[in-house]
């Protein structure tokens, strides 16, 4: 999708582009950038430059579930769609996993649990992953009874029956599809590469140089991290796409990172496609004490399960504030104890799970806004002239990466936005 509008003529001086960020959203928007119909190879620059590695945040490590029901509705029908234009251009299904999916919401009753070895409410017992006895029940007909009689669709066949007690369908057929986050942004990037665009890595923005007056912008500072070295790169237009760091980069953008643990299971066998956001409810039996009746302890947990095509499966639980966002996606602390619970909070309804193999235990940081009345994502015009800012996507970035890609170099070349009407996401509104 390209426009002309004669802001790109041979005539008029370079374009010097310097995306911030080689998140999704950084790479989408380097990539539309050299994709757009003003964009001239060869006389303008756009270079993006990325703290440490291409996806190394949030961008890699999330489920990548894409919606039509998700939210900014201004992006994301469009967004929606581009996935499904990309995939179809570029083979996505094979080389990034998109695909369509089943969505629901599942309340189950959990088997009794392990926890963490500290912090973890439900310490005792503990069902890991190792090859344990599987239930086999989900073959046996009372089994499917049971599975139907609580509205679970029957391909959905590799939750526990015995778990299940109620199912709702989240959306309708062709409504919800999945990409792997960080597959499909390395390929992206590599594309944007393809089509012009120089990617530095290891290249960490310290700061944005603006005109005397402060009207303008005029470059970026940054830190070579391979060399150790400061570096300017002079800038006629900047897109700042530094996720949660965005206030790092830009102090008066209201957002800030909360961090989420998540893993990745090869399930014993092979699972059929679902995304499920689940409510598990567990009991813990702590014992008789002092000739007293056995005391039992509940709780309910809600991690959300992804399976993915080529043997994997995603789940991620709640967040947290324990942590102060680090430097970089480098240095994110992983909290085993958490994975460890999301780990048996899954396999607590799940055999293949309960059996499978981990593969990752890790932990990111999450993008949102803080501003009262905006949900965020902030994507339009910071009021600097060639300032452009896109951050802040919540938990709705994989969705709606493409679409904020577009717009963003629409914002670059065409000082608008044409594809999509994102007045209530304007940076001005907040910052
Ligand atoms: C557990 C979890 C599950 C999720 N699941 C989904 C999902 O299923 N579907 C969905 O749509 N969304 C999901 N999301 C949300 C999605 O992951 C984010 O909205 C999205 O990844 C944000 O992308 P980003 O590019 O803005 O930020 P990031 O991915 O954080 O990228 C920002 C990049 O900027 C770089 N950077 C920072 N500071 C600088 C600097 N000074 N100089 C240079 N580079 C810098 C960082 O190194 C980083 O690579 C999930 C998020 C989490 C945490």
């Amino acid at each position: 999708m390209t426009a002309s509008n004669g802001n790109g003529n041979a005539q008029s001086p370079p374009r010097k582009i310097v995306v911030v960020g080689g998140g999704i959203i950084g790479v989408m928007s380097a990539y539309y950038l050299s994709r757009h119909a003003s964009f001239r190879r060869g006389i303008d620059a756009i270079t993006l430059l990325e703290a440490s590695g291409i996806a190394g945040g949030a961008s890699g490590k999330a489920g990548g579930l894409l919606a039509l029901w998700a939210y900014p509705r201004c992006l994301v029908p469009l967004s929606f769609r581009l996935h499904r234009e990309l995939a179809e251009e570029f083979g996505g299904a094979k080389r990034w996993g998109w695909r369509s999916v089943g969505c629901g919401e599942v309340e189950c009753l959990g088997r009794a649990v392990g926890g963490s070895q500290e912090g973890g409410e439900m310490e005792g017992e503990h069902v890991g992953l190792g090859k344990r006895e599987g239930q086999g029940e989900v073959s046996s007909a009372a089994a499917a009874a049971r599975l139907k009689k609580a509205g679970v669709p029957k391909d959905l066949d590799w939750l526990d029956s015995g778990a299940v007690k109620g199912y709702e369908a989240m959306a309708e057929s062709g409504a919800t599809a999945q990409v792997h986050p960080r597959k499909f942004t390395e390929a992206m990037a590599a594309y944007a590469a393809e089509g012009g665009v120089e990617i530095k890595t290891q290249a960490r923005v310290t700061g944005i140089e603006y005109s005397t007056d402060g009207s303008a912008v005029q470059g970026v500072t940054y830190v070579d991290r391979k060399a150790d070295q400061e570096m300017k790169l002079p800038a006629t237009d900047i897109v700042v796409a530094a996720g949660p760091w965005t206030q790092r980069v830009l102090p008066t953008a209201p957002i800030s990172g909360m961090r989420a643990h998540s893993v990745t299971i090869k399930p014993e066998r092979e699972v059929s496609a679902y995304a499920l956001f689940t409510q598990i409810r567990l009991t813990k039996d702590l014992g008789k004490s002092g000739g007293k009746k056995a005391r039992k302890t509940e709780q309910t947990v809600t991690p959300e399960i992804y399976a993915r095509p080529d043997d994997e499966v995603y789940a991620c639980g709640d967040g947290d504030r324990l942590v102060p966002l680090p430097s970089t996606t480098d240095d994110v602390a992983v909290d085993l104890n958490r994975c460890q619970d999301i780990v048996d909070y899954v396999g607590s309804i799940s055999a293949p799970l309960r059996n499978g193999e981990v593969t990752a235990r890790q932990a990111c940081y999450l993008p949102s806004v803080n501003a009262s009345g905006s949900g965020g994502p902030l994507v339009g015009l910071e009021g600097t002239k060639g300032l452009v800012v896109a951050a802040g996507h919540s938990c709705w970035g994989i969705q709606n990466a493409p679409a904020t890609g577009l717009v963003v170099s629409e914002f670059v070349f065409e000082g608008r936005a044409r594809s999509a009407r994102v007045e209530g996401l304007d940076p001005r509104l907040v910052m």
